[in-house]
């Protein structure tokens, strides 16, 4: 089966009972036994159930894992991961990974007794010298946020091998259409299924994708004994969002390949950060990992022709917030908004400045978007 066709068959068809064509939603906190020790394979809703089984499976066979676990937000889906480690175990991580994800590993891991490395993963020299004796798991995060830079997963991740740590991908800016860390030799693949996976923002959701059987165990254990899991209605959103996923990355990165170009040759606009560009830094590494470019793009905009948020307020298409993967058009600040909770120091050392604007590129028609853009960009 071809992607396309695994995102709209795979998980859905369980209706013995009526034959849906689509996935019931199996709105229950139990399921009764029909003798003790004999039931239909769920018990209770927290440790699986029937419509969150299907997303799972969709999930996993488009990453390619063994199995999946679909958790109630993105950062549940990380959380758990983290338990895996306990205090006293190293993390080697990049100096620009998601907000909420520093967040979780600096103000809250940290003080823990988890012990950190945010360095800057373009540098393989600074990947390994980073490497201690309790050195446990590589959180990798590529294309990065909000500068879309690329980490070299075959390299990276033969680096976790030798130090026989895990080496875990947040692989939501791509999602699996355009990026496939299994086949790098990842040990697990995160989502923010809120993203492109959903695609619609209309439900908030993560998933944790295994790419080994023993690591599926513990995680579905985790996951349960954390009570993360996603409900079923959250669920069956998900995977009917899914479904479409392959020709909605399409639409989003060929808008995003327009916009970015009408991007860089614009006066107010000072330098655009997107995999797309021949002008991208790292050609080389994109070529040999992606599938595609995406449609997440970032640029340095003028702010002295153009304040930002006179930028923002001209912008019909583009509503200021944060988020992205919808189908709607989104801008923001990372500087104020996504990223502010790094810190003053922690957002000048990944090189995003006051004037970066990050742009979650819509399928809405690729004219009228940059006919947005280009009357917000006179000022
Ligand atoms: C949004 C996001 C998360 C967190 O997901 P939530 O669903 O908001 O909890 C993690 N990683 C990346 C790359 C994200 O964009």
């Amino acid at each position: 089966m071809k992607i396309r066709t695994k995102a709209v068959h795979t998980g859905v068809n369980i209706d013995k009972t009526f034959n849906s064509v689509i996935t019931p939603i199996y709105p229950t906190s139990t399921f009764y036994f029909d003798e003790i020790g004999k039931n239909k394979g769920y018990d209770y809703t927290r440790s699986g159930n029937p419509t969150r089984a299907a997303l799972e499976a969709n999930i996993a066979a488009l990453e390619g894992g063994v199995n999946c676990s679909a958790t109630a937000t993105g950062m549940a889906a990380i959380t758990a991961v983290m338990f895996f480690l306990r205090a006293g175990d190293h993390i080697i991580t990049g100096d620009d990974i998601y907000g909420g994800t520093y967040r979780l590993f600096n103000a809250v891991l940290k003080p823990m007794g988890y012990d950190f490395s945010f360095i800057n993963m373009r540098d393989l020299k600074a990947v390994k010298a980073a490497v201690k004796k309790n050195t446990k798991m590589f959180w990798i995060e590529t294309p990065s946020n909000p500068l879309l830079n690329i980490v070299d997963l075959e390299a990276v991740i033969a680096i976790a091998k030798k130090a026989k740590a895990l080496s875990v991908v947040d692989n939501t800016f791509l999602s699996p259409y355009f990026q496939k860390p299994f086949e790098f030799g990842a040990d697990m693949v995160v989502h923010s299924t809120t993203k492109y996976i959903n695609g619609h923002s209309d439900v908030v959701g993560g998933a944790i994708i295994y790419g080994r059987t023993e690591l599926q165990e513990r995680g579905r254990y985790l996951v349960n004994a954390l009570g993360i899991s996603q409900s079923p209605y959250d669920a069956w959103l998900v995977l009917r969002g899914v479904k479409t996923l392959v020709p909605r990355m399409e639409a989003h990165q060929a808008n995003a390949i327009k916009i970015a170009h009408f991007l860089e040759g614009h006066p107010n606009v000072k330098k655009i950060y997107y995999p797309g560009l021949k002008s991208h830094p790292q050609p080389e590494l994109i070529k040999k990992q992606m599938k595609g470019f995406g449609a997440m793009l970032a640029f340095e905009l003028n702010t002295r022709k153009v304040p930002l948020n006179k930028f923002f307020k001209k912008l019909h298409y583009f509503a200021l917030a944060e988020s992205l993967g919808g189908v709607e058009s989104l801008a923001e600040t990372p500087w104020f908004m996504s990223h502010a909770s790094m810190g003053e120091a922690g957002l000048k050392a990944s090189g995003i400045t006051k004037e970066t604007v990050r742009v979650s590129v819509g399928i809405e028609d690729a004219d009228d978007l940059i006919a947005d853009l280009n009357q917000a960009l006179k000022g």
